[in-house]
């Protein structure tokens, strides 16, 4: 389904990330995945090789919430392999603080790479898809952009603003044809479930009526689809992966 496309996953070494990382090299695309730091690029880039010594993956450690950072890794990647199709913001941090514990500079932190990292890697992949006549860029957004969470403010008003950005931008970037759309998944099993205390994921699952938590790679197939020619006409979407949950 992306044969002979160029994509950048960022937050691609591990969870959902790296399950979009996976699914695209299954479909025929070169990756480039962006981690926070390189070991731990290197070290994702070594499993994938191991795994499947054809695919063309790279990898990169650009500080996300730094434009100029960000503005010359994307340039690497187009010297390297000459165009950008796709991009996927999926690097973020969740928050689970109640307000009168909220540090002001954690929510800053959480702002700084859920938002300005999304806006900052969309601004220095545009004109690169213009350039080329198009592209799509793909948003991981969340459940709580939809509803709130009753604790850790910060996390929810960053996805709010991930819609905001996918949504405005799909209508300024329209006439270049580039599509942008989000993702917004439920409860999934990543290393950021993990962290969650046990009794509060199953208080979780037990209120999703399909019965369970989501699979990163259910996230990873619905980001394929809107990456791919079938979503040719898709864009400011926000689409939900969460098995019909309401937090
Ligand atoms: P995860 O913690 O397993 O992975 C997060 C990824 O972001 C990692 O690859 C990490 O390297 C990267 N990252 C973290 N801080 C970074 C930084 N400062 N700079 C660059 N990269 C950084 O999380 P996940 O569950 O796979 O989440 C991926 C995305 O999905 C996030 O945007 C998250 O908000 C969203 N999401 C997750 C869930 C869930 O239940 N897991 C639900 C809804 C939305």
């Amino acid at each position: 389904m992306l044969q002979d496309k160029t994509a950048v996953v960022t937050g691609g070494t591990r969870g959902i990330g790296r399950a979009v990382v996976e699914t695209f090299l299954k479909n025929g695309a070169k990756v480039v995945l962006f981690g926070s730091r390189q070991e731990t690029v290197d070290q994702a880039l070594s499993e994938l090789k191991e795994e499947h010594p054809d695919w063309t993956v790279t990898g990169l450690a650009p500080d996300l919430t730094d434009y100029s950072s960000v503005e010359k890794a994307m340039g690497q990647v187009k010297n390297q392999y000459g165009r950008i199709d796709i991009l996927v913001n999926n690097a973020g941090i969740s928050a689970r603080e109640s307000i009168y514990e909220y540090d002001p500079e954690a929510f800053k932190k959480i702002m700084d790479l859920n938002v300005n990292g999304v806006f900052n890697c969309s601004k220095a992949v545009a004109p690169i898809m213009k350039g080329q006549g198009g592209g799509s860029m793909i948003n991981i957004s969340s459940m709580v952009s939809l509803y709130g969470q009753p604790a850790g403010c910060g996390y929810p008003a960053s996805k709010y603003a991930v819609n905001g950005l996918t949504k405005s931008l799909a209508r300024e970037l329209g006439r270049d044809q580039i599509r942008v759309n989000a993702v917004a998944p439920g409860v999934t099993r990543t290393d950021m479930v993990a962290a969650l205390p046990e009794d509060m994921v199953q208080r979780l699952a037990a209120t999703i009526p399909y019965g369970r938590v989501g699979e990163p790679e259910e996230v990873a197939n619905t980001v394929l689809f809107l990456a791919s020619e079938l979503a040719s006409y898709v864009t400011g979407a926000v689409i939900s992966v969460d098995g019909a949950a309401m937090c």
